[in-house]
């Protein structure tokens, strides 16, 4: 579904990625694990185009769009939860998912997403009229997946969805992510701190080091794998 080929990304002069190449088939959950700095977030910007490679190659469903705008990329079905939420914090829980649905032209549709967003997350439908601003982290947290999910992608990306969460709300959170990809199909690219977590929600997982991917398995060898523990897993 996704291919990233032999990518180099910059930040300025600064080259961020070096040679980065993954995949993620359709329906799978993959997730990349790294230290901080390593790059990972700069990998979902360079997916979803907020930062685009310099060099290299990303084929989404065959068709290369390392050139193509954001806006353009989302319409073909690559969604970002980005680090941080960046929901409106002026604007009401429905109007930020309205706002999700800005591409879209079909009404009636967008209406039943609004309500499946609910569905998946109650709270949201008890805090429709509030502001995104008087909302809890967790819930900020459940809006922002929700908006992604109302450009219907076929693939979403999450940075970061367990930032400053406790462990509970951060349970709930990974419960709804496995459902999406479950029960919708949504192909999920997971970028995580707590690389524990991300490896238990993964199908198959890559080990970032400095812009260079240095190790990709199945998640459950990740968990296994020695060096992994010691760096990462804290074991
Ligand atoms: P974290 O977990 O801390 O978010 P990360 O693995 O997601 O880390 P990135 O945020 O992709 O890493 O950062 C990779 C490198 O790029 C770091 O050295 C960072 O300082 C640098 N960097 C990131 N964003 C920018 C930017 N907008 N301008 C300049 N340098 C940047």
């Amino acid at each position: 579904m996704l291919e990233l080929r032999g990518i180099n990304t910059f930040h300025g002069k600064i080259h961020v990625l070096h040679d980065l190449s993954l995949q993620i088939d359709e329906g799978e959950i993959i997730t990349l694990i790294g230290a901080n700095g390593a790059g990972k977030s700069t990998t979902l910007m360079s997916v979803c185009g907020i930062t685009p490679p310099r060099s290299g190659e990303i084929l989404f469903k065959g068709q290369p769009i390392q050139r193509l705008p954001s806006d353009k990329i989302v319409t073909l079905g690559i969604s970002q939860v980005p680090e941080g939420r960046r929901i409106f914090s002026a604007l009401s829980v429905a109007e930020n998912l309205e706002l999700g649905a800005y591409l879209r032209r079909d009404k009636a549709q967008i209406r039943q997403d609004i309500e499946h967003c609910y569905a998946l997350f109650p709270i949201l439908a008890q805090r429709r009229s509030q502001p995104g601003g008087n909302l809890s982290g967790g819930e900020q947290q459940m809006l922002a997946i929700c908006r992604a999910l109302m450009a219907r992608p076929q693939l979403l990306l999450l940075d970061e969805p367990s930032m400053g969460l406790a462990p509970l709300i951060t349970k709930q959170i990974f419960d709804i992510i496995r459902k999406i990809n479950k029960e919708d199909g949504t192909a999920i690219f997971l970028v995580e701190q707590n690389a524990s977590l991300a490896l238990k929600t993964a199908d198959r997982g890559y080990v970032l080091e400095n812009g260079r991917i240095i190790l990709h398995d199945t998640a459950t060898n990740l968990l296994s794998n020695k060096a992994v523990q010691t760096a990462y897993l804290g074991i």
